[in-house]
């Protein structure tokens, strides 16, 4: 039955499509297959393959959203219909300071107006992945306006739904748009890394493997390869300094059981030195995504340093795959649960659904819904700034023009004399923009001064400015004596 109905759903979205041609100059029709195929890779269910076949037939075919009513059900028509809106909402919107802002906050309310069903975004998902798999057949104007948006509303809505995989060759594919010769760099120099590690890593492979071996453990062991665009923004927060980056290089244990990680996160402590403070126990305190695996940072007995992931198969599948993967787990369930328009199988961490959830039942009540209560969860309160050459650096809503500039290096930081934003001279107390383009100003004769402490909202600066200015900075807020007591 279901694949009768895919099949037969692959031959009306063909028809329907005939003659359209993609701008590369394969035939329309290639793209929802491939889309299509994106679904069925990450296991979704039937109603939602079949829409994501059709995903393009409403807006730009004859086809109408009752004729897919009639062919394959409410549901199937409903989906189509999200995906449809949440396309429209892009319209018309060409200037892109004033476009992704937006976007974001349409996207919310049709994530609301929808009825919050999480597959129109996932469908959404697979359709902007395909569309920049292919990016390059479009102008370079249209390449940069995709790929910053990928940057800004899908990876990080990827990253929410904890697909990893995803999230990994959207926001990769997309920075090598927005700054390639950054890309390449990146790319190259992790490559390097990983070479100069090949020796190393199999020395570790082979001495983890006869150690859990020999304790008669089941488990599989891989490798893993640092992205390029999570380095690039890991850079920038330590100050370009490659060696302060412990997780280039990691490796990954998959056993069968929770007891099983915690088992050989000692017996991987046995064999090395674990660094002080890196050990996080996500299994624990799974990520506010519901990631969940041991991370361990250990010294080899060649003073090497590398990092151990250590999580059971369901842990690893969900890192990778995410929401797409508990809807593997429990597809009859959530899918059932859905049709009556309640969750009641998503992971626990996964809250800011059940808040689409319950926001979306409120709205039909005809109450009211605090939009920027939900906008603060599903992007973190993240503002993303602009260098003048088109680098992104995100940062805490209430930054300003010296937490910038810190992120950027604190060697700019230190010498900071003005900042312009947006071209424009402005003063360093201005609170920055989503979107702003930040110059910051420099001389090597300024240094660095206590008075910045009032014009900084980030701990990252802050602590920056307090090495810069040495023991003064120490001293200073100790300076107040205390009130005598009578
Ligand atoms: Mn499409």
């Amino acid at each position: 039955m279901g694949k009768r109905r895919i099949e037969k759903a692959v031959k009306i979205a063909t028809k329907a499509h005939e003659g359209q041609m993609r701008k590369s100059g394969d035939p329309y029709i290639s793209h929802p297959l491939a889309v299509m195929k994106i679904l069925q890779d990450w296991k979704m269910d039937e109603d939602t393959i079949i829409a994501g076949v059709l995903h393009d037939t409403v807006e730009d075919t004859e086809l109408t959203l009752d004729d897919i009513k009639n062919e394959f059900g409410e549901s199937v028509a409903f989906l189509v219909d999200g995906v449809t809106k949440l396309g429209k909402v892009r319209e018309g919107m060409k200037d892109i300071d004033t476009y992704l802002p937006q976007t974001k906050d349409n996207l919310l309310r049709l994530l609301v107006a929808t009825g919050a069903d999480i597959r129109v975004l996932i469908i959404k998902l697979a359709d902007r992945l395909h569309n920049l798999r292919t990016l390059s057949a479009l102008p370079p104007d249209k390449q940069k306006k995709i790929a910053k948006e990928t940057l800004e509303v899908f990876a990080p809505l990827a990253d929410r739904l904890n697909m990893g995989r995803l999230r990994v060759e959207m926001s990769d594919v997309a920075f090598s748009y927005v700054n390639p010769k950054r890309y390449e760099e990146l790319k190259n120099l992790i490559e390097e890394r990983n070479r100069s590690a090949e020796k190393t890593l199999a020395k570790i492979e082979g001495e983890v493997k006869e150690l859990l071996g020999s304790e008669g453990i089941k488990f599989e062991l891989s490798g893993r390869v640092k992205s390029v665009y999570s380095l690039h923004k890991k850079l920038a927060k330590y100050d370009q300094n490659i060696d302060r980056i412990y997780d280039l290089t990691a490796m990954r244990i998959i056993v069968e059981d929770i007891t099983t990680c915690y088992l050989v996160l000692g017996l991987v402590h046995s064999l090395y030195t674990p660094m002080a403070g890196r050990i996080k126990d996500y299994i624990a305190m799974p990520k506010q995504n519901g990631y969940q695996s041991i991370h361990t940072t250990v010294i080899t007995k060649d003073k090497k340093v590398i990092e151990f992931q250590i999580r059971t198969k369901e842990m690893h599948d969900y890192a990778e795959h995410g929401l797409a993967a508990s809807f593997y787990y429990n597809e009859q369930k959530l899918t059932e649960s859905y049709k009556q328009g309640k969750i009641q199988h998503l992971p626990t961490n996964l809250l800011w659904i059940t808040e689409l959830q319950q926001a979306a039942a409120r709205l039909r009540e005809g109450k009211k819904v605090n939009l920027d209560k939900l906008k603060l969860n599903l992007f973190a309160d993240k503002i993303f700034i602009y260098t003048p050459k088109g680098d992104i650096v995100d940062l805490p809503n209430g930054a300003l023009p010296l937490d910038f500039a810190y992120r950027l290096h604190s060697e700019i930081g230190g010498h900071v004399t003005g900042v312009k934003i947006n071209g424009k001279m402005s003063s360093l107390n201005t609170k920055l923009k989503h979107g702003d383009i930040v110059e910051i100003l420099t001389s090597k004769t300024q240094t660095a001064k206590p008075t910045w402490f009032s014009k900084i909202f980030t701990s990252h600066a802050r602590n920056k400015l307090k090495q810069q200015l040495g023991r003064a900075a120490e001293i200073i807020p100790k300076m107040t004596p205390p009130k005598p007591k009578k």
